[in-house]
């Protein structure tokens, strides 16, 4: 398949691996490069910029194919000096960035200067408008289907990516709910230039967690996400595991609920331990609604190239059909 992403990113596939935290290590970036698609780093897995440094170089040795480094700016329990970040993000000389959370303008001037392309992470139209304006090169507009972290308007792709198709004039890709050759071949139906998949890639063999995290995500129905930090505006999309649940039933209690009152259930540093060690209650992890749909954990190869192979046959077979009988 061609499109303005496989163009705009030199790739073989429109299959983009989304920036995770703990998941995006040079293992799973590199497999998913090397299966044809982008793979991403993620930069804030990396306790300091120097070992972000370090985890580039790693992958960099694992395929010579392109991967991208996600760099998230939301809110964060201990501060994150970004700035470095970015810049060792410059320095490892990796040509694609994907920033998400807040606007990424402040960063875009050293990004550019140094030849990489930038793909910001949107929830909304007038956000992935604001990207497209301040001279980012390509948007992932991200519904309210996806893992992590889905904005505040709750609108799903099924209105958000017809929108960005009528709107923007770069190219874009769709996120949130994508995890198949159906997805795919809906979302370039529906304007956008790819896909991105975050949770889908989470079961892979590649992927750097614990298979007890796997084959709860196998067994898990559409229904099994939960959303959190809705109070503090901060909403997340995770599993709905007992701790997420816990996490729900505290912010539902009457009056203002403090971060401090769910600080401990939802660190980080505890989901960690839970991709870990596969204690599947020890914290929260993001997942989309698309585990409705995953069933099994084959490698990023496998994966990229049936969901490709399916989305051809349906682009080719299936709706030529309908419009040439
Ligand atoms: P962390 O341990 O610092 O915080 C845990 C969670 O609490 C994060 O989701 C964070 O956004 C939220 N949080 C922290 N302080 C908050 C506050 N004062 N008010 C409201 N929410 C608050 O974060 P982490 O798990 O180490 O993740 C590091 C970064 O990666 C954060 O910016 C986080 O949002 C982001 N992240 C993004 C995704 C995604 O799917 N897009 C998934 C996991 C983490």
């Amino acid at each position: 398949m061609k499109t303005r992403i496989t163009e705009l990113l030199g790739i073989q596939h429109p299959i983009v691996q989304g920036g995770m935290q703990w998941v995006g290590l040079a293992e799973l970036a590199s497999a998913v490069s090397n299966a044809g698609g982008l793979g991403i780093v993620t930069g804030l897995t990396q306790p300091t910029p120097e070992d972000l440094l370090k985890e580039i170089e790693r992958c960099q040795s694992m395929t010579d194919k392109p991967f991208g480094v996600n760099l998230t700016i939301l809110p964060t329990i201990k501060p994150v000096p970004y700035d470095e970040y970015a810049q060792a993000i410059v320095d490892s000389g990796v040509k694609i960035v994907e920033t998400a959370g807040r606007n990424p303008e402040p960063y875009l001037p050293m990004f550019k200067d140094a030849g990489i392309k930038v793909i910001h992470k949107c929830t909304s139209i007038r956000h992935s408008l604001k990207a497209e304006k301040i001279g980012c090169d390509a948007v992932s507009v991200d519904g309210f289907e996806c893992a992590g972290h889905p904005g505040e308007d709750d609108v799903t792709n099924m209105i958000l990516l017809p929108l960005a198709a009528r709107n923007l004039k770069i190219p874009f890709l769709a996120s949130g709910g994508f995890g198949n050759g159906r997805g795919l071949a809906a979302a370039l139906a529906m304007g956008a230039d790819g896909i991105n998949m975050g949770t889908r890639f989470m079961v892979t063999k590649e992927a750097p967690i614990h298979d007890n995290v796997k084959q709860k995500m196998i067994e898990a129905t559409e229904m099994d996400t939960a959303l959190i930090y809705r109070s503090f505006r901060n909403t997340a999309r995770v599993f709905k595991n007992s701790v997420a649940e816990k996490v729900m039933e505290i912010e539902a209690r009457p009056g203002e609920t403090k971060f401090e009152d769910i600080q401990p259930l939802v660190q980080g540093v505890k989901g960690r331990e839970l991709f870990d060690g596969g204690d599947l209650d020890k914290g929260i992890w993001s997942a989309g609604m698309i585990v409705g749909l995953i069933d099994d954990n084959p490698s990023c190869e496998d994966l990229v190239t049936r969901i490709v192979a399916e989305a051809e046959d349906i682009l080719s077979n299936r709706l030529r059909e309908m419009i040439s009988g």
